[in-house]
């Protein structure tokens, strides 16, 4: 299977050739024609970092933003560590190089000042930052229309940020698709994922 069976757009495709992406891998192959279907579905997903997984949500969000409306928050992303929303947020501008008028920002300590608007239509964070934002109204969640939660698992070992992810969730009310991945899925994070994530579809490596 290619990336083109798979309809995803030219700019897109042309960034996956420019960074050596040749083909889905196996998970982008079962989870992409998911993920791009429309209506637009929830998935929970396992699988470990280095399967690709990280392109498989970034593709779908870039394929699902209103580019006319650059200023509005439209997807926001939740990594359990600034270090990793950052990761997360270089690959959202690699695969997006080629998307005109993509606008993306990161929404970890210290990214935002004090009384600045997040007006980026891509939004990267964790948890604590973002939901902050959100109750301060520098950042509209009111448009978002994805929210996509990576590393469930190690996110549920930190004090306090299951809690602030259900949050997030109840301030973005128009949501269309919740996705959620995680390497592993004992029981809390099963309870957790399917409450978050309700209806999904789950995939497996
Ligand atoms: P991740 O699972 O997101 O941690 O990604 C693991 C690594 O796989 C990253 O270094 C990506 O650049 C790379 N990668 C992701 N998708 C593909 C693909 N379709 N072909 C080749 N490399 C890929």
């Amino acid at each position: 299977q290619s990336f083109e069976e798979l309809g995803i757009n030219p700019e897109i495709m042309k960034a996956l050739y420019a960074m050596n992406f040749r083909k889905p891998s196996k998970i982008q192959e079962k989870a992409l024609p998911l993920l791009l279907a429309n209506p637009p579905q929830n998935m929970i997903a396992q699988s470990q970092s280095g399967t690709g997984k990280t392109a498989a949500f970034v593709i779908t969000i870039l394929s699902r933003l209103d580019y006319t409306r650059p200023k509005q928050p439209q997807a926001l992303v939740l990594a359990p560590a600034r270090e990793l929303a950052r990761q997360i947020e270089d690959v959202v501008r690699l695969v997006g190089q080629f998307v005109q008028g993509l606008t993306i920002q990161a929404a970890v300590p210290g990214a935002v000042e004090r009384n600045a608007r997040v007006e980026s239509m891509v939004i990267v964070g964790t948890p604590g930052t973002a939901m902050d934002l959100i109750k301060r109204r520098q950042l509209d969640g009111s448009a978002l229309k994805v929210l996509c939660l990576d590393e469930a698992d190690v996110m549920l070992d930190t004090q306090g940020l299951g809690d602030q992810c259900m949050r997030i969730k109840a301030m973005v009310p128009r949501v269309q698709q919740v996705l959620l991945f995680s390497a592993t899925f004992p029981d809390a994070v099963m309870g957790f994922a399917n409450q978050f994530c309700p209806n999904a579809n789950e995939i497996k490596l």
